[in-house]
C-alpha cells in the first residue's frame, strides 16, 4: 500500500469509480473491502489517518452480544455470534478469546449471571466460545488472583473475543488494496459534486500537498462516524436528525493491576454503566464511560469527573487499587448517536448503526460496532450498488481472509523500548508498506505505544523520527516539527 502509486494512478485516472467511500475507519475500510472484492473500482479517502477517529479508541473488545440478551434483543446477539465467529475465522491473527469474571458479591446475583450466562451459551450453538463456568470464592481468586476479595462470593466466568483495533484496520485497508481499491490519508473531502440534483462524486484535498482532486463516481459513501453530518450537510441542509457524539474514556495501567490474562467485568456500576478491567498488550485497559459532548473532535479531550468514575469504580472490585499516577495513558473515542434532538439523554439514544440515504443519493452510515462492521459494509454496499444501478454482485467477505500486514516481521531484531515491541524495521515496514506519513501514525496505529505508555513514547520519539526521516528522505526541521506535534497531541494521553 503506497501513498504516491496511488497519487499516480488518481491522477491518471479519466474514469468513474464505482465506488467513492469517505472515511477510513472500521465503517469505511469495511466498505472498501466489501465492494473492491466484488470486483467494484473504489477509492477511500480519509481526512487523517486510518482509524484516526474512534476506530483506533475501542474497548478492543469483538462483543458476541450478550448484552442484548437481557433486552430480549436475540436478532443482535445472532448477528454478533455470527460476525465474532467469522472475524476470528478470517482473522485469526489478531482475534483471540478472553475470558472475564464477573465477581459475585451477593449469591443471587451470581446464580442469576451464570444462568443467564448459560443460556447465552446454549444459544450460541456452534458459535460458542468456551462454556461459562461457575466459582467459587477460592476459584474465583486464582483465576484473577487481585479481584477485591472482600465479601467476595466467587463469581462467572465467561468468554469473548478481543482484538487490536487499528492493527485490525491497516489489515483491512492493505486486502482492500489487494483487491484494487485506492486507498489514501490524509485526503479530505471538502465538498460534493452533483448532477441534475443526484451526487455524482466529491473534491477532495490532499492535506500533505494541498492539491485539489475532483473525483467521480456512480456511489458516494460517506462514513465518517461523528462527523457525518458534516458531510450530509454538504449534501443538503435539509436533514434534521443530530448527530450526538457521546464519548468514552479508558485508562491504561500496568498488568500488575490484574496478573494473568483474565479481565474482570462488572455489568452494573455505581451508576449503571459496565465496567471492564482488560488485559491487552501487557496492559490493562480501564473502562468505559458514556458522555454526551455537544461538538465531534478528531483528539477529544478526557473529563476530570470520567477519570475519577473510573479510578473509584476500578478500585472498589481490583485488591490493588489503581491511582492517578499509575495511569499510563488515557485514550478517548466518540460513538456517534443519532439523536432526534439536543435534548435527547445518550441511554436512550439506539447505538444500532442507521443508513441514511438522501435525495441526491448521498449514502451514509452512522453508528454500529467494529464487532459488527463487516455485516453493516455488506448491508451498505448491497443498498448502494441498489440505488444507483450498478451490476448486483455478491458479497464474499464472509469468506475472506483479512491480510496480515505484520507476517514476515522478525522479531528478533533489537526493540527502541522495553515496554513494547518497536524495532527499526518495523518502523521502515510501516513506511514502506503501511503508509505510515506522521510519527503519531507509528506510535498510534502501526505500533499501540502511545496507547500504551506515555513517557515511554515520549522518551522514544526522537529515535523514531530518525529513523522515519531517513526512510522518506525529510530534513531536521521536519523532524522538529513532527516531533513538536507529537509532544503537543501528547498531552492528551497524560493526566
Ligand atoms: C469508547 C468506545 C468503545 C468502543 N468499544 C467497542 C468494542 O469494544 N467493540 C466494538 O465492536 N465496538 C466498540 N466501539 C464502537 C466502534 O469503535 C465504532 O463503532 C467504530 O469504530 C466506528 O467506526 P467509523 O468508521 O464509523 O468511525 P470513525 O472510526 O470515527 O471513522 C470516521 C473517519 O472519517 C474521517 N473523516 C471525517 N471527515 C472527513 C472528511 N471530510 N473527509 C475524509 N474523511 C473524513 C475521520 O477522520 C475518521 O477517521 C466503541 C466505541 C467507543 C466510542
Amino acid at each position: 500500500m503506497n501513498r504516491s502509486s496511488n497519487l499516480k494512478l488518481l491522477k491518471e485516472n479519466k474514469s468513474i469509480f464505482d465506488f467513492i467511500i469517505i472515511g477510513g475507519g472500521a465503517t469505511g475500510l469495511g466498505c472498501a473491502l466489501d465492494a473492491s472484492s466484488r470486483g467494484y473500482s473504489v477509492i477511500l479517502l480519509e481526512k487523517f489517518d486510518f482509524c484516526k477517529g474512534t476506530s483506533s479508541k475501542s474497548t478492543k473488545l469483538v462483543h458476541g452480544g450478550v448484552r442484548y440478551l437481557e433486552k430480549g434483543q436475540i436478532g443482535l446477539v445472532y448477528e454478533a455470534l455470527k460476525e465474532r465467529a467469522i472475524l476470528k475465522k478470517n482473522a485469526p491473527h489478531l482475534v483471540k478469546q478472553i475470558g472475564f469474571l464477573i465477581p459475585a458479591y451477593n449469591y443471587l446475583l451470581k446464580f442469576y449471571y451464570f444462568f443467564g450466562l448459560k443460556f447465552y451459551h446454549f444459544i450460541s450453538g456452534s458459535l460458542s466460545f468456551d462454556k461459562p463456568q461457575i466459582l467459587n470464592k477460592e476459584t474465583a481468586l486464582k483465576f484473577v488472583p487481585n479481584v477485591n476479595n472482600e465479601r467476595l462470593k466467587g463469581g462467572v466466568i465467561f468468554f469473548d473475543g478481543q482484538f487490536d483495533d487499528s492493527r485490525m484496520g491497516i489489515d483491512i485497508a492493505l486486502s482492500s488494496d489487494i483487491n484494487k481499491a485506492l486507498l489514501f490519508n490524509y485526503m479530505s473531502v471538502e465538498s460534493l459534486i452533483k448532477e441534475n440534483g443526484r451526487s455524482k462524486g466529491v473534491v477532495a484535498e490532499d492535506t500533505l500537498s494541498k492539491n485539489k482532486f475532483s473525483i467521480n463516481g456512480a456511489s458516494v459513501i460517506n462514513a465518517t462516524g461523528v462527523f457525518s453530518k458534516s458531510i450530509m450537510d454538504m449534501d443538503s441542509l435539509k436533514y434534521k436528525a443530530i448527530i450526538r457524539p457521546s464519548q468514552g474514556i479508558h485508562l491504561v495501567v500496568d498488568k500488575k493491576f490484574l496478573k494473568g490474562n483474565i479481565g474482570i467485568l462488572v455489568p452494573k456500576t455505581s451508576d449503571g454503566r459496565i465496567l471492564f478491567a482488560v488485559p491487552w498488550l501487557d496492559h490493562v485497559i480501564l473502562g468505559t464511560t458514556d458522555t454526551l459532548v455537544d461538538t465531534p473532535l478528531i483528539d477529544p479531550i478526557p473529563f476530570d469527573d470520567e477519570i475519577d468514575f473510573i479510578l473509584e469504580n476500578a478500585q472498589k472490585y481490583m485488591s490493588i487499587k489503581p491511582k492517578r499516577e499509575d495511569v499510563k495513558s488515557v485514550f478517548v473515542g466518540l460513538r456517534p448517536l443519532v439523536a432526534r434532538d439536543m435534548k435527547s439523554k445518550s441511554k436512550d439514544i439506539s447505538r444500532k448503526h442507521k443508513i441514511i440515504i438522501s435525495d441526491s443519493g448521498l449514502v451514509s452510515v452512522i453508528g454500529g460496532k467494529w464487532t459488527t462492521y463487516r455485516r453493516m459494509a455488506e448491508k451498505v454496499i448491497d443498498k448502494s450498488i441498489n440505488i444507483s444501478k450498478l451490476d448486483y454482485k455478491k458479497s464474499v467477505t464472509a469468506d475472506l481472509q483479512i491480510n496480515n500486514g505484520l507476517i514476515n516481521i522478525d522479531y528478533s531484531k533489537e526493540s527502541l523500548s522495553k515496554c513494547f515491541y518497536l524495532s527499526e524495521d518495523l518502523i521502515i515496514h510501516y513506511v514502506r508498506n503501511e503508509m505510515a506519513i506522521n510519527l503519531d501514525d507509528i506510535m498510534s496505529r502501526r505500533s499501540r505505544c502511545l496507547f500504551l505508555n506515555i513517557k515511554e513514547s515520549i522518551s522514544i520519539a526522537p529515535k523514531v523520527v530518525e529513523i522515519m526521516a531517513k526512510e522518506l528522505s525529510k530534513n531536521k526541521e521536519w523532524e522538529e516539527e513532527q516531533l513538536r506535534q507529537f509532544y503537543k497531541l501528547t498531552k492528551l494521553y497524560l493526566i
